[in-house]
Order: structure tokens, then sequence, then C-alpha cells
């Protein structure tokens, strides 16, 4: 609303006489043309006297009509401009200072549709930004969650150590449980991290043509003494020269996090299979393994930040793998699809565009 003050009233003032001084230049105009008219079409002569109670009449008219004028359009500005801005302002401030519960309501009237616009995009920015805070919360209240277990491991190891006359044996043991926890911590820092930079896109693509079939075998390879230990049947078909033109660094991710959750999620003398296909357009690379499988309940929320579906490997991990491997997907504008049964197995199945026109020039 505005503010009475001396210069809001002078300002009034002057809207006003210019308003006023322009309408009595235009009636008077109009006047004289017409008694000009009149006095040569009948042959009339005018005296001054007749002529001042004319200006007289003329002047008290249009002051009339002025004020009338000014006040109706005070009003109107009122209800049409002055209210609407008014919630709306009011809306963007508390919006401003947190609060996004706070919707503004359809406005009824002339003149409106373009206060009704602001107000549904302020109302779709609260509801954004309702939906992000939501998320920063769930975030923070799952990091904190997920820091507290491997902290409080290395606070009771801790304390185990410092008790005397400890055995050789037992000593290596708890260090062991803080090396343990403290990887656990630093690895889902890094996830975090890597996860917050990729939403943030401060991650941009660095694209190279590489050999997808070679950086599969290379992603492989690093899980060897886990297949080995666990005796474990790994089966590949891999079509040659598949290059792709992509960020081989943010792809390695996705191949790892696949890799790591199939044999984790496999038991002793299981199997994990490997196969990559591709067309001119498209690569394909499937990953699948004989373990312990997930629900349709589980499988709909694997690409959630820190969700874990199986509760007795949560201390293997942290929940962000997956996540990760969408946002990467998300970001390569690739496609990840799942398929799993319970006790039977998992197979992740993703899909990317091969740049294949650049890739052909590079090769
Ligand atoms: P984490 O492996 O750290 O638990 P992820 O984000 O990598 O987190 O996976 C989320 C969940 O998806 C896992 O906790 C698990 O329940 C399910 N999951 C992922 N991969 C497999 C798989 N190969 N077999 C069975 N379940 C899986």
């Amino acid at each position: 609303m505005k503010k009475f003050s001396f210069r809001n009233l002078l300002r009034d003032f002057s809207d006003f006489l210019i308003f006023f001084l322009t309408i009595g230049f235009v009636v008077s105009c109009c006047m004289m043309l017409f008694l000009n008219v009149l006095a040569n079409t009948m042959h009339l002569s005018f005296t001054s006297d007749n002529i001042e109670a004319a200006a007289k009449i003329t002047f008290l008219n249009v002051l009339i009509i002025t004020v009338i004028f000014k006040t109706v359009d005070a009003v109107r500005r009122k209800i049409t401009v002055e209210r609407p801005v008014r919630i709306i302002t009011q809306t963007a401030e508390k919006i401003m200072n947190g609060d996004f519960s706070v919707r503004i309501r359809p406005m009824h009237g002339a003149d409106v549709d373009g206060f009704n616009r602001i107000a549904e995009a302020i109302n779709a920015m609260a509801t954004e930004l309702s939906g992000v805070e939501t998320l920063r919360s769930d975030f923070i209240a799952n990091v904190s969650h997920e820091m507290k277990t491997p902290l409080s491991v290395m606070q009771n190891y801790g304390k185990l150590l410092q008790t005397p006359d400890l055995s050789e044996e037992k000593r290596v043991e708890y260090a062991q449980a803080i090396t343990d926890a403290s990887v656990r911590l630093s690895d889902m820092m890094t996830n975090i991290l890597k996860l917050n930079r990729l939403e943030n896109q401060q991650i941009y693509p660095n694209l190279t043509a590489f050999d997808l079939g070679e950086q599969l075998c290379e992603s492989l390879l690093q899980y060897e003494s886990v297949w080995e230990r666990k005796n474990m049947e790994i089966e590949t078909d891999i079509a040659e020269n598949v290059f792709v033109f992509a960020d081989a660094e943010l792809l390695s991710l996705v191949w790892n996090n696949l890799f790591s959750n199939a044999f984790k999620f496999t038991d002793d003398g299981g199997k994990v299979s490997l196969t990559l296909s591709a067309d001119a357009e498209y690569a394909s690379v499937r990953i699948a393994d004989t373990g312990c499988g997930m629900t349709a309940e589980v499988g709909a929320h694997i690409f959630e930040k820190f969700y874990q579906g199986d509760a007795s490997r949560a201390t293997q991990g942290n929940g962000l793998g997956l996540a990760l491997v969408k946002r990467v997907v998300d970001i390569m504008q690739g496609e990840i699809i799942v398929e799993s049964a319970v006790g039977i197995g998992t197979a992740f199945t993703v899909r990317i565009r091969r740049g294949s026109h650049d890739v052909e020039e590079i090769r």
C-alpha cells in the first residue's frame, strides 16, 4: 500500500493538476469551436458577460468531472492493482523468510489475468522450493545417520585399544575395525561429493573416443580377487571394437558400482555375467548375477539416495552407488533397466549413445 507522505501528496496533486489542465484545455477548445460554429450559422453574437458565465460553468464542470474521474480511478487502482500487488509482495516476503507453505489464491475481477500469472509462477516456485527443502533435510538426516555408525565403531574400538595388557591379536583386530570404519566413512564422503557435483552439474562430461569393451574388462578385472575368493563363475560376451564417444571416467563409475553390487549380492559359487552389444547408434551393457535378487518394492527405490534394500549387507555400502549410476546415465541421456527375481538374480542393462559420427572420425 502507498505510504502517506508529503512527497506522495505533492505527486498526487501534480498528477491531478496535469489531468485537470489537459481536460480543461480539450473541453475549452471544443466549447470555443462549438460556439464559433453556432455563432456563424445562427448569426448570433456573444457578449463578454455571456462568455464569462459560460467559462465559469465550463470550469466547474471540468473540475467536477476531473474529481469524479480521479476518485473512481483511485478506487479502481486500489482494488485491481494495489491489492494484488500487496498480496503478491507479502507472499514473496514469506517465501524469502523460509515459509514455503504459502500459496496465492486465484484473484477474481477485471484486469487480474497478469497478476494471476505472476501468482501461478510464485506458487510453482514455492512448491519447488519446499520439495528441495524436504530433499535437503532428508539428505542431512540420512548423512548424519550414516555417519553415526562408523563413528561409533571407531569410538568403541578406540576405547578398547586403550585396554591395558591387550594381546597383539586383539590390538590388530581393533585397529583393523577402526581402519575399515574410516574407509567406509571416507567412501561415503567421496560418493556424497561426487553426487553433489553431478547434481549441481559441476561435472561437464569430458568426451573422448574409447573402446568400451576394454573399459568393461578393466573394470571387471578389479574384482578378480573377490570372484576367486568366493569361487564364482564369470561369463563374458563382449562385442569387439565397440568404440564410444563419451566420458570414460563417469562411465567407469557406472560399471564399478554395478560390478561391486553384483559381487556383493551374490553368494559363494554364484555367477556374474557381462554382455556388450552394439548397433550403429547405441551400445548396450548387461551386467547380470545369480545373487539374492530383489522384490519389486525394493526395485522401485534402488535409485534413491541412501536407500539400502538388503539390511544384512548394509554395512558393505551406503546406498549411494545406484543413485550415482542413475545420475551419470541421465547426464549421458542413456537409460538403465533393472530386471530382478528374488533368489534367482538381478540384471542391469545400460544403454548409451555411441556418438557414432565422432567415433567413426576418430577411428
Ligand atoms: P549399496 O550397495 O551401498 O547398498 P546401492 O545404491 O548400490 O547401495 O544399491 C541400493 C540397493 O539396491 C542395495 O542396498 C540392494 O538392496 C539393491 N541392489 C543393488 N544391486 C543389487 C544386486 N545386484 N542384487 C540385489 N540387490 C541389489
